[in-house]
């Protein structure tokens, strides 16, 4: 009779998750019992591995999520014989545990549909790709895109280049516009024929729609607006979103069903690389549905976008302005700034609940999630909620009076100071430099 060896389950080590960390001022390492932290200068851990001890307890207390626990080689080898032992004492016990077993193994593959408007891609589905890239090569799985429209073979090529392997293509006049119904029998059809363990979409008006009826009708999991994505060591999919009014940051599993279902913001996510004349596999799927078979007409297609509205979160520099600002009028000194810089003015809730700016300027998790490569926040005090939307900007600077403020914690640049007087002050500053490269020389009008 051959022994079973008694493996002891690996706790793993701790590391940093690259440009997570908000530099809150070294909580992790006053949480650590082995003393395993050090901080770098720029306010970053820095972990001791030969110390850590996989204790979790630094993971817990970054609020920014920027720790995670990695497994070695070994270490994944003995967690994937722990878990087949656990499976097969667990599937001795239960003969409908191992039916679910089987269900979930016979799904592969990570997918990402393709959300498009006349034919025009939604820039999230993009960002989904490279993320789904980094998912499917740890599953050691395809990438897919799912490209349902009318007219609509050039987004598989688009979705080649922005990382997928294959695309589903559904080709028929009855998907020129998205309408639940169709969208709904189409999507699942796929699900159903080719069984993906992972299907992501953009967390936008149309995705939200589409995943949660798609999600009813498979009878699975669906976790809304994810800001972090990533795979367990038994090829579940982490699903990482505010919970708790922001509060907290939860990470949802779904292990039990398939496939795992996942929105995502649009900007969360890095804009992928794109690699012209990349080559995929476009696999043609059609559905025996005409128009007679939906209810649901559309007369006419009217873009919502108004004169004059203002899209933050694809602006490459945001000057936001929060209660500081003390009234309508002083976001006109926001837009001064903005001008200058080629940029948009943006605004804390406080700000927009008081009518000083219209909602869509918004920043933060009830607002919009953007990613500058320069974002001002001026009289904002850096509140989670707030911090959600704006953290992954390439550079921030804050202008707070209250040096305490904790929008500093996530600040490369914080100024101590009334707004009042610095915005001004950076404004004409940059007006001088750009005189002084074009020869023009400025004056104070007001002054004069
Ligand atoms: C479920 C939920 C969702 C939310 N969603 C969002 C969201 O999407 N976006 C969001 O922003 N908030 C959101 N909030 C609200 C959030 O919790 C904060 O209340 C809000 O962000 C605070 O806005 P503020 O920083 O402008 O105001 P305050 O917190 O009042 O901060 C004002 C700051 O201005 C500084 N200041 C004042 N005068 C000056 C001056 N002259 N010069 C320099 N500095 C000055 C002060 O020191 C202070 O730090 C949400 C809250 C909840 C519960």
């Amino acid at each position: 009779m051959s022994e079973v060896k008694k493996l002891k389950k690996p706790r793993g080590k701790v590391r940093l998750i690259e440009g997570k960390c908000i530099a809150c001022g070294a909580r992790c390492q006053s949480s650590c019992p082995v003393d395993g932290i050090q901080m770098s200068e720029a306010g970053e851990p820095q972990i001791e591995l030969s110390k850590c001890i996989g204790c979790l307890k630094c993971v817990k207390a970054c609020p920014g999520s920027a720790l995670e626990i990695f497994y070695s080689k070994e270490d994944l080898e003995i967690l994937a014989q722990l878990a087949g032992q656990q499976d097969l004492a667990e599937d001795e016990a239960d003969p409908e545990e191992l039916a679910r077993r089987e269900l979930v193994a016979a799904y592969r593959g990570v997918w990402v549909f393709i959300e498009q408007t006349e034919g025009e891609a939604a820039r999230v589905s993009w960002e989904l790709l490279g993320k789904g890239k980094e998912l499917a090569a740890k599953l050691g799985v395809e990438l897919s895109a799912v490209v349902l429209g009318d007219k609509v073979e050039h987004l598989c090529y688009e979705a080649f280049s922005y990382g997928a392997d294959q695309a589903y293509l559904m080709d028929q006049t009855v998907f020129a516009n998205y309408r639940t119904y169709p969208y709904l029998d189409a999507l699942c059809h796929l699900i159903d024929k080719f069984k993906p363990e992972i299907v992501l979409m953009g967390a936008t008006g149309m995705g939200r729609d589409l995943a949660g009826a798609v999600a009813t009708r498979v009878k699975t999991g669906l976790t809304a607006d994810c800001t972090g994505l990533d795979i367990d060591a038994k090829r579940n999919l982490m699903q990482t979103r505010p919970a708790f009014g922001g509060n907290i940051m939860a990470t949802i599993m779904c292990d039990r069903f398939r496939p795992q279902m996942a929105t995502v913001r649009s900007h969360v996510m890095p804009m992928p690389a794109q690699e012209a004349g990349r080559k995929g596999k476009i696999i043609h799927v059609s559905l025996p549905i005409s128009e007679a078979d939906v209810f649901t007409k559309v007369l006419e297609v009217i873009r919502d976008k108004k004169a004059g509205e203002v899209d933050i979160a694809g602006a490459e520099f945001i000057v936001s302005g929060g209660r500081g600002l003390m009234a309508k009028e002083n976001f006109a000194m926001l837009q001064e700034l903005a001008d200058e810089l080629g940029g948009v003015v943006g605004a804390s809730r406080s700000a927009v609940d008081a009518g000083w700016m219209p909602p869509d300027r918004q920043v933060g998790q009830t607002g919009k999630t953007v990613r500058p490569k320069i974002y001002i926040a001026c009289g904002i005090s850096g509140a989670i909620q707030h911090l959600v939307g704006m953290q992954d900007s390439d550079l921030v600077i804050a202008i707070n009076r209250d040096k305490e403020a904790p929008i500093f914690e996530v600040a490369s640049y914080g100024i101590v100071g009334d707004l009042f007087q610095v915005v001004p002050a950076i404004t004409a500053a940059l007006r001088e430099m750009k005189a002084a490269s074009s020869g023009i020389e400025v004056k104070d009008v007001k002054a004069a």
